[in-house]
């Protein structure tokens, strides 16, 4: 893509009313706007980053046998009344609309529950495994985090249905994998802990995958730094680190209160009815990329790991006399699948770097003088500051 169409532009100076660094950053690059506090919407390279770690999560998700659904926002009260979490007392997040019988999902064990309940009536329809990306809306009083923290944001929930605690231990282990993946995959994975919290209002035991990062509202403490194994501060440790972190995913044991309230019951192989053992499994998408900003930044602006940067490669064409052959880079890099965002802009040099160092793509080709004489490209890695110079079949052979 050329930069000169995008319609996005960078800017020098931090928004006024943020404090958060993933909100300052990502702002001045140009990927998302805010509409009000908590509340934000994604521009084209905001979005392009999105998309690239939900299709991480769908990949790993799928790995596991789940099946993608997308359920509705809006929310019917007489369910949630089922279950007791209609009440405001009881649930102080809700977003009600439509003198208060319409409710946007906060969450989606009740829909998903009844759906699941029309379908299932047998041991032999045992285990299912089901999820979506969605929207959720909450009333967070604290909506101070930038994108780690909305009313209205994306998450990835995974619903699991099975007929024993074993069956339903098993599985669990295996989404514990899977979001050790994702994390990898995202680069926040030698940061990111496996924190065992208390089960809040369920009563169990429960686990957060926590990053460790300055800006993180929570805290944990480190119980095996090795295994990134660490206990959530509410269960409260001494003689431990302490260290502030961000819940980027948390994976719950739901037992069966769900499917007991709401009626999702099964036969087992002697004909007893048995409630179905169920658990849910987190990710916030937005609070991942404002993690990702800001535990990996510099003070030049964002550095994106490979697998979720807006582009993989970031050509910039230094001068009118080198708008020939960066074209022809540019063309040749597309036709082999590779994503570039190509500053084809009438700026000077020095704007484009801070442009491109602001906006953080891992790899910078530069065309100038030097190109031009030697045919070769200097290819600028993002977050070490090293250049390299290399042919455009290296760079090529390297990319895919
Ligand atoms: P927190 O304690 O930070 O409020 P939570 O326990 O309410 O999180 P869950 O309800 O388990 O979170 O949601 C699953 C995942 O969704 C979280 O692990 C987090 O990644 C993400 N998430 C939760 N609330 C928000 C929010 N307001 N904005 C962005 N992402 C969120
Ligand atoms: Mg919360």
């Amino acid at each position: 893509m050329k930069q000169s169409q995008l319609f996005t532009k960078t800017r020098r100076e931090a928004p006024k009313d943020e404090i958060s660094k993933n909100a300052i950053l990502l702002t001045r690059a140009g990927f998302i706007h805010k509409e009000m506090a908590g509340v934000y919407s994604y521009l084209p390279l905001g979005l392009r980053v999105l998309k690239k770690i939900e299709n991480i999560i769908r990949e790993e998700m799928n790995e596991l046998g789940a099946q993608e659904i997308e359920l509705t926002a809006l929310q019917d009260k007489n369910l949630w009344e089922k279950t007791n979490r209609w009440d405001d007392k009881i649930v102080d997040i809700w977003f009600k609309i439509a003198d208060g019988n319409l409710g946007l999902g906060f969450t989606h064990e009740e829909p998903l529950t009844r759906i699941m309940a029309e379908y299932i009536s047998s041991y032999r329809d045992l285990p299912a495994y089901v999820y979506q990306f969605q929207n959720k809306f909450r009333n967070e009083l604290r909506a101070k985090s930038g994108i780690m923290r909305g009313k209205e944001f994306l998450m990835k929930d995974l619903y699991s249905f099975s007929r024993t605690e074993e069956e339903h231990a098993n599985f669990y282990n295996k989404v514990k994998v899977a979001y050790e993946k994702i994390f990898n995959r995202a680069g926040i994975g030698n940061r990111t802990y496996f924190a065992t919290a208390s089960g809040g209002s369920f009563g169990n035991i429960s686990h957060e995958f926590q990053t460790i990062c300055d800006a993180g509202e929570d805290s944990i403490y480190i119980t095996n730094k090795e295994k990134r194994e660490a206990k959530n501060k509410e269960l409260g440790i001494e003689n431990l680190e302490e260290k502030k972190s961000v819940e980027v995913g948390n994976i719950f044991p739901l037992g069966i209160r769900f499917s007991e309230a709401i009626g999702l019951y099964f036969k087992d192989e002697n004909g007893e009815n048995k409630p179905v053992v169920m658990g849910s499994y987190g990710i916030g998408l937005g609070r991942l990329m404002g993690t990702v900003v800001e535990v990996l930044s510099d003070k030049k602006g964002i550095v994106w790991p490979r697998e979720i940067s807006p582009f993989s490669i970031h050509l910039l064409s230094l001068s009118e006399s080198a708008k020939a052959f960066s074209d022809e880079v540019h063309k040749t890099l597309e036709a082999n699948k590779i994503e570039v965002l190509y500053d084809d802009r009438d700026l000077r040099a020095g704007e484009k770097f801070a442009d491109a160092d602001l906006i953080g793509i891992p790899a910078q080709v530069i065309i100038g003088e030097k190109s031009l004489a030697s045919k070769t490209l200097e290819v600028k890695n993002r977050a070490s500051g090293e250049t390299r110079e290399m042919t455009l079949e290296n760079l090529i052979n390297e990319l895919i």
